[in-house]
């Protein structure tokens, strides 16, 4: 069966705190520049809408939907995409934001997409790294943090469709 742990692995705070910094960085390095961020669906939409608060360039938004995951935590290893996005992005500076980087192979795939359409510069943005388990050599520009094994929850990650709505990240205990 599975459980979250009592013990929380992000607070709230140290969420908000962390995601501060990351847009402070974003807007320096993307100053006097308009970005176009990607969020991939459906994890990332809150750590997306909590970040371009606090980002003071001009920003546009668009969605994708890309899943590797069926049900539970274990990855099926394909990636198949269900949303594309609706904006040109050729020529545009491009920032995609990710939930959480495990094997690597969706941004991978996804990255390799939107390579295909001219974009000015890519880069790519995750709240959580979870380096251990990747199958491909892949490396964000943007980190929120860095984890090592479990699979964790909350701040829109889910289990099952669990979980997303709490503020703050728990880790799955398998019992
Ligand atoms: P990757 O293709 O293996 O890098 O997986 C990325 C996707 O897997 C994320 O967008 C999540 O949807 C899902 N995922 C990977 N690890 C976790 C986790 O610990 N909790 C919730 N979802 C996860």
């Amino acid at each position: 069966m599975h459980e979250i742990s009592r013990e929380i692995l992000f607070s709230r705070d140290k969420i908000q705190r962390r995601v501060k910094e990351l847009a402070s960085q974003i807007s320096r390095d993307y100053a006097g520049r308009e970005l176009i961020m990607i969020g991939v669906l459906r994890g990332a939409f809150i750590f997306m809408a909590d970040l371009i608060r606090e980002i003071t360039i001009p920003c546009r938004v668009d969605f994708a939907r890309l899943a590797s995951y069926g049900a539970g935590s274990d990855s099926s290893g394909k990636v198949v995409m269900t949303k594309d996005i609706e904006t040109s992005i050729k020529d545009k500076d491009i920032l995609i934001v990710e939930d959480i980087l495990d094997t690597g192979l969706t941004l991978q795939y996804f990255v390799d997409w939107l390579k295909e359409r001219n974009p000015r510069s890519l880069k790519t943005c995750v709240f959580l790294d979870k380096r251990k388990r990747r199958k491909v050599s892949f490396e964000a520009d943007y980190i929120g943090f860095t984890i090592e094994e479990g699979f964790v929850v909350g701040y829109g990650l889910d289990f099952n469709e669990q979980y997303r709505f709490s503020p703050d990240i728990y880790v799955i205990n398998n019992n």
